[in-house]
């Protein structure tokens, strides 16, 4: 690897194949789309393309494999200059989502994880020094478990944790994380796993008791996204608590995909800039707010001077 990067993204790296319909099919049915594409995708993908679009000096550890989607799902990451020397091509198939998406914009999504299900602990044996080296290093929840906690613990920096599909992770890595990132539904089953009860519904319903509750159980940090309502960002000190809430960007929104991604992205940006979490947020909501008013994940992450 060239130098040092200052972000260090491990995390998973899909094809997505979005094909459109009128409605969904049944069992045994088959249906004419009316219209779909391939396109680049993944969280680990997604959230290393953002920082780097926005000047991060970003390297991705993944893996891909040796099919015909590897190259298209690193095209626009490969554009943006991320470091990419730490993606290893494995055999078998990429990492596949199939994205059905009907008429009212209902989506049905099958993942195969495919070269993703190899990013093991053992896996990132010959990425540790990397790892370990980065300022900040962001992990999302779409390799196995045991690689996720493996980098977790090779931080030596400030660790971005998107459990993002929640996976049942080691509490003493869901509490390394500074800050955690959650939307409401995660930040409920992180909460339940972390007091050791059911998931309750209240918990998305109620964002932030929810949040305290999570900074009480020891969480450095938390911040949880609302969607069009923006974010919460809670910061613990001790027994001290802060919680302010950074509003989202009020534009009309044409497509939500990825915006997650995006805003974790600009966050890791700012926090590796020294920005503190409560400014790197509102730098954050400005991010997705752009991405959301275009099509896909990706295809609609700005760049820095697009944000003026
Ligand atoms: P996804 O899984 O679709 O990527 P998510 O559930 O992880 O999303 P959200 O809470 O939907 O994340 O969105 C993240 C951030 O993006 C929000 O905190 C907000 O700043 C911004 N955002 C999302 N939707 C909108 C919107 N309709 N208008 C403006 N900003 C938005």
């Amino acid at each position: 690897m060239s130098a040092t990067p200052d972000i260090v993204v491990v995390g998973s790296i899909n094809a997505d194949l979005v094909v459109r319909v009128a409605r969904h099919p049944q069992p045994g049915e088959t249906l004419h789309g009316t219209g779909g594409g391939v396109s680049p995708g993944g969280k680990g993908a997604n959230q290393a393309l953002a920082a780097a679009l926005l000047g991060g000096h970003v390297a991705l550890v993944g893996a891909v494999g040796d099919d015909a989607h590897a190259e298209g799902a690193l095209a626009l990451l490969r554009a943006s200059g991320a470091d990419l020397d730490a993606v290893r091509t494995v055999p078998g198939p990429t990492g596949l989502a199939v994205v059905t998406v009907d008429a009212r914009g209902e989506n049905t999504i099958v993942v195969v994880p495919g070269a993703n299900a190899t990013m093991t602990a053992p896996s990132l044996d010959g990425d540790a020094d990397t790892v370990s080296a980065a300022r900040v290093v962001v992990l999302q929840g779409e390799i196995p478990r045991d690689g996720i906690e493996r980098a977790a613990s090779l931080c030596t920096g400030r660790l971005i944790l998107n459990p993002a599909p929640v996976l049942d992770l080691d509490r003493d890595v869901l509490l390394a994380a500074d800050p955690l990132v959650v939307n409401e539904y995660e930040a409920g089953l992180v909460l339940a796993q972390l007091v050791e009860r059911p998931a309750s519904p209240e918990d998305a319903d109620a964002p932030e008791a929810t949040l305290r509750a999570l900074l009480a159980e020891g969480a450095a940090s938390v911040v949880l996204t609302l969607g069009a309502a923006g974010a919460l960002v809670g910061t613990r000190s001790g027994v001290d608590v802060d919680v302010e809430h950074v509003p989202a960007v009020a534009v009309d929104a044409v497509d939500t995909t990825g915006a997650g991604d995006a805003f974790t992205g600009a966050l890791a940006v700012r926090l590796a800039a020294g920005d503190d979490l409560a400014a790197a947020a509102r730098f954050a909501a400005r991010v997705s707010a752009l991405a959301v008013q275009r099509e896909g994940a990706q295809p609609s992450y700005p760049s820095l001077e697009e944000l003026g």
